[in-house]
């Protein structure tokens, strides 16, 4: 494609992967090929909504040598692993997407798929891990790449990559992979017994949700007692000059600091601990998915499934019984906590921060639940997981503007 219409041709991606809920933030990456030698792709850590053609870098596929001063995105190697092996694709589209992310910490070296997803071969590969940006990813992409003659390769632990002729095809690969996933986690459960427009309809989510939480609560570290919903709503909160304003259940609260606790409800004092306790937070929310709920209820201690919970939610995520004063703790090290039976505190220094984290962690709650139906989900390993946290934080603080207390 000639290298200004591949410039546009991405930005158009970008908005139509947001607003279709296939990438979100500055996750993910898009490329579409220039010819036999090149590609272009969107530049690293930037905000899809900001890109214009001229933020997309040309890369060549050889070497990975690009021009300009425009770092391109860090998996710019998984691309041209595939443009070389592949000389018909001509687009190609990096998801961090729920679905394909739940199924891919389940330790599997494939899922199938039904025929009417037409963009994937019945049996879709799961590439072996691979730290994110090593040459250990790219080996492993290309190995489930020769297995497959579909559009789509879910990455284990990480995500997906799918890939066409056109951006179309490339777009209707990712879509096809979130429907195929989900079949595939409903399918299990009813083993084999499945209907396509059950699973799509969503119609068997709380049933799964609860037979998933019957298999983590073995290994629940909290009385059962401790598990149940105990506040009367979930509420949102920002740190403000004088003590914090609230929003629960769509009105704004504004706490001062001078108010007795017993002037409180019991949502208003677990925020203002974590805000005395934690200095650097300045937003809470209150994630409340039926996922996140469903997993508080067993009562563990999460652990990454996914890179991108290692690298910015943290090690571990405690289930804390006694909510207040122990989440509060919890949160020095970590930026979420769940809450026993009561959802889970995402926590930032801004607000598009701490959604940013309710994210991820919905996403590694669907995939404790959905591995645990599907024997079991493998955590990172404890290493790994503390290295790609050291890497983001470090990236992180360079990047990061705290307004002023
Ligand atoms: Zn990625």
């Amino acid at each position: 494609m000639e290298e200004q219409c591949a410039r546009e041709a991405l930005v158009k991606a970008g908005i139509r992967l947001i607003d279709a809920g296939l990438i979100a933030r500055t996750w993910g990456n898009v490329s579409c090929r220039l010819d036999a030698d090149r590609f272009v792709i969107t530049p690293s850590g930037r905000d899809y909504n900001s890109l214009s053609p001229d933020d997309m870098v040309p890369v060549r596929i050889d070497d990975l040598s690009w021009d300009g001063d425009t770092k391109p995105s860090s998996e710019k190697g998984v691309h041209a692993e595939i443009y070389a092996a592949r000389p018909w694709v001509n687009f190609i589209i990096h998801t961090h997407q729920i679905n394909a992310s739940a199924v891919s910490a389940a330790g599997l070296s494939s899922i199938d798929a039904a025929l009417d997803l037409t963009e994937l071969s019945s049996t879709i590969p799961c590439a072996a891990y691979g730290l994110p940006g090593t040459k250990t990813l790219r080996k492993n992409v290309l190995s489930a790449l020769e297995s497959t003659r579909g559009h789509a390769i879910i990455m284990s632990h990480h995500g997906a990559v799918c890939f066409g002729r056109d951006e179309q095809a490339a777009f209707s690969a990712a879509r096809d992979l979130e429907t195929a996933a989900r079949r595939f986690a409903c399918d299990r459960y009813l083993d084999g017994r499945a209907d396509a427009k059950q699973c799509d309809a969503g119609d068997l989510d709380d049933e799964m949700r609860r037979r998933a939480v019957e298999i983590l609560s073995a290994n629940s570290h909290v009385a059962r007692a401790d598990l149940e919903a105990r506040y009367a709503s979930y509420a949102n909160s920002e740190r403000a000059p004088e003590g914090m304003v609230l929003t629960e259940a769509g009105s704004r609260v504004e706490i001062a600091p001078d108010a007795p606790d017993s002037a409180l409800t019991r949502e208003q004092r677990l925020h203002r601990s974590v805000y005395a306790k934690n200095p650097r937070i300045r937003c809470i929310v209150h994630a409340a998915d039926p996922d996140v709920i469903a997993v508080s209820r067993a009562g563990i201690t999460m652990r990454p499934l996914l890179d991108d919970f290692a690298q910015i939610v943290g090690t571990r995520m405690r289930t804390i019984s006694d909510a207040a004063g122990r989440a509060a703790s919890a949160l020095t090290s970590s930026s979420a906590v769940l809450l026993a039976g009561n959802g889970a505190l995402c926590c930032a220094a801004n607000a598009d921060d701490a959604h940013a984290i309710r994210m991820i962690v919905e996403k590694n709650c669907r995939a404790y639940l959905w591995g645990a139906l599907l024997g079991g989900a493998v955590p990172l390993k404890h290493l790994d997981c503390r290295l790609m946290r050291i890497v983001y934080l470090k990236k992180y603080s360079k990047q990061i503007k705290v307004p002023a207390r």
